[in-house]
């Protein structure tokens, strides 16, 4: 099959990519660095519910959800004095064995059929990878390298090098997707620069096998483990619940150089333990926290996508996750224009909806950063002391701690909280979207919004049950429909009808009528059909642009 979109980059991201457009029906070619199947570095260790999902429209949230942390493991944030230390403040997440039936944590309440899942990139990367390599409309190329990537006015290309053979290819294809990571050659290639701040912070990052470590801690394990002493901050990740951690040493802010700071001296404080105890270093992965946007993620018929278009510190755990509602924004304007039901136009709405939203998100990032780091380097010298004072100190502690980090570990405002208010895909109406922050989210129906999601009263997600592409939902049978349904097929455009027979829906849902993206964003409500239901879906395809 003649693949219609190239995609530059195997990582999650452009994995995601691949997987989404062929579930809507287009091939693309994945070109990749690295060998098929190469477990990547540990990196991201959170998935967010709003990744979730979308790996559960594409049929294999099951087997993400079954990846990483044993099924017991609490998915905790807890704050000590070291990994070994005393503890001070714990953020409740239920591991998998109680993710769908303990309510009681911060995001208890969430409504979603897929709670966020706790799992390194190394477990969730080679799922991806099977995924793909299993489509057939997908081809992915391993070990060939991206050296140069153009268009010209009809197509896009890359020209490709085999890096076991040294043998050059030329790949054209309508659109070229850069999800090449940060040092992407295809944002460079576009023109577009990173426009933010260098540099927030440093961070020395180390994987270890250390077997003996679990059975040190005291009290429950915890999935995230932070390490607050006047000394050194640091924290401690759970790779694999056993025997695998990934270790982050946050230099101080006069350490300038990674070299700086002794790494196994570093490593045995934040563990809080001596120097005879055994530990295998895996790998180390050094890193600097930015807050990096690309000026621009488009040029005609190249895209940028996930950390080719935006780097910012992992706080609240979306660099990856952004980088995947990238794709799924992406992924839908590009399929509904190869299939031929939206015309090229519909495209710019990739731009006016991301960027902004991307720009939001890493300035959320970086004023949690700001205030994480101010905590964690301002930690007396006497919280380890036993006395009294020194353990009302560390409930004092630990509470803000907690305050502060639920944001990020709990952030509903980030996951469903952000709206395409200003999208020229959207039909906006009299109502304003709620606001959000990093946290905080109201369900809403406003056009622009994620489409709030309730459990239908045959026991099926709402989600579930829509349809591939557009979906117009109707909550009052006597409305009127065939206005939408004929419009719909005299434009080619896909629209599925779902009737909600149930009266218990949220308060959200005002209005009889709502039509739904495919990326579950409002476009539309009203009380009944528009007498023009045609420029509607004119609007919402592009065709008003
Ligand atoms: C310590 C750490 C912790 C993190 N924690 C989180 C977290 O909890 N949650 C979260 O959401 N994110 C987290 N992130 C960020 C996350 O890892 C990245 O955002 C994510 O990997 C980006 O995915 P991507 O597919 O855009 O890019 P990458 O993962 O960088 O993938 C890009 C791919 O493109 C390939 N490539 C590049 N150039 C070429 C070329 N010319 N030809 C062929 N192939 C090429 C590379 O080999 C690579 O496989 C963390 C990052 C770090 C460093």
């Amino acid at each position: 099959m003649e693949s219609q979109v190239l995609i530059v980059g195997g990582g999650p991201v452009g994995l995601t990519l691949a997987l989404d457009l062929a579930y809507r029906g287009i091939a693309s070619t994945v070109i990749e660095r690295r060998p098929a199947g190469e477990r990547p570095s540990v990196k991201c260790n959170h998935v967010s519910s709003r990744t979730m999902e979308t790996f559960r429209r594409l049929g294999f949230a099951q087997e993400v959800r079954a990846a990483g942390l044993p099924d017991d493991f609490p998915n905790d944030v807890v704050f000590r004095t070291s990994f070994c230390g005393l503890e001070m403040g714990r953020i409740p997440i239920p591991g998998r064995a109680s993710r769908f039936t303990d309510k009681s944590g911060p995001d208890g309440w969430w409504p979603t059929p897929e709670p966020p899942h706790r799992v390194n990139q190394v477990y969730l990367e080679p799922i991806l990878f099977h995924r793909a390599k299993s489509n057939a409309m997908i081809e992915i190329l391993n070990e060939w390298e991206v050296t140069q990537s153009g268009q010209t006015g009809e197509h896009a290309f890359a020209v490709i090098r085999d890096l076991r053979t040294g043998e050059e290819r030329r790949l054209s294809a309508l659109y070229l997707v850069g999800c090449d990571g940060g040092a992407s050659g295809v944002r460079k290639s576009i023109g577009a620069k990173l426009h933010g701040d260098a540099v927030i912070q440093r961070v020395q990052s180390t994987h270890i096998r250390a077997p003996d470590l679990l059975g040190r801690v005291k009290g429950r394990p915890a999935w995230f483990n932070y390490s607050y002493n006047s000394d050194r901050p640091g924290s401690v990740i759970a790779i694999d619940g056993i025997e695998e951690w990934l270790v982050h040493c946050y230099l101080l802010p006069h350490e300038e150089t990674f070299d700086s700071v002794d790494r196994d001296r570093q490593i045995r404080h934040i563990l809080g333990v001596g120097p005879d105890f055994p530990y295998d270093m895996v790998a180390k992965e050094d890193w600097i926290g930015r807050r990096l946007v690309a000026d621009h993620f488009r040029d005609r018929r190249i895209f940028i996508d996930g950390d080719a278009a935006h780097l910012w510190v992992p706080y609240a755990g979306y660099g990856m996750n952004a980088g995947i509602a990238d794709a799924v924004g992406l992924s839908w304007l590009l399929a509904a224009h190869l299939n031929g039901w939206a015309p090229a136009s519909i495209l710019d709405g990739y731009v006016a909806e991301r960027q902004p939203i991307t720009d939001q998100v890493s300035r959320f990032a970086m004023s949690h950063a700001a205030k994480a780091i101010k905590e964690r380097n301002s930690i007396p010298s006497n919280v380890e002391d036993d006395t009294p004072e020194a353990a009302a100190l560390r409930a004092e502690i630990g509470r803000k701690a907690c305050d502060l980090n639920v944001q990020q570990y709990a952030c509903a405002g980030l996951n469903y909280g952000y709206y395409y208010d200003e999208s020229p895909l959207i039909v906006a109406d009299s109502e304003a979207p709620p606001a959000y922050s990093m946290y905080d989210y109201t369900p809403s129906t406003v056009p622009g919004c994620r489409l709030p999601h309730f459990w239908l009263a045959d026991g099926r997600s709402l989600y579930d049950a829509l349809g591939p592409e557009f979906t117009l939902l109707r909550i009052d049978r006597h409305v009127a429909v065939a206005g939408f349904v004929d419009a719909a097929h005299a434009l080619g455009c896909p629209l599925a009808v779902l009737d909600i027979d149930q009266s218990d829906v949220p308060d959200a849902y005002r209005y009889s009528l709502l039509i739904v993206r495919p990326d579950r964003h409002v476009a539309w409500r009203g009380a009944a059909e528009p007498e023009d239901a045609a420029s509607v879906l004119a609007r919402l395809t592009g065709r008003m642009i």
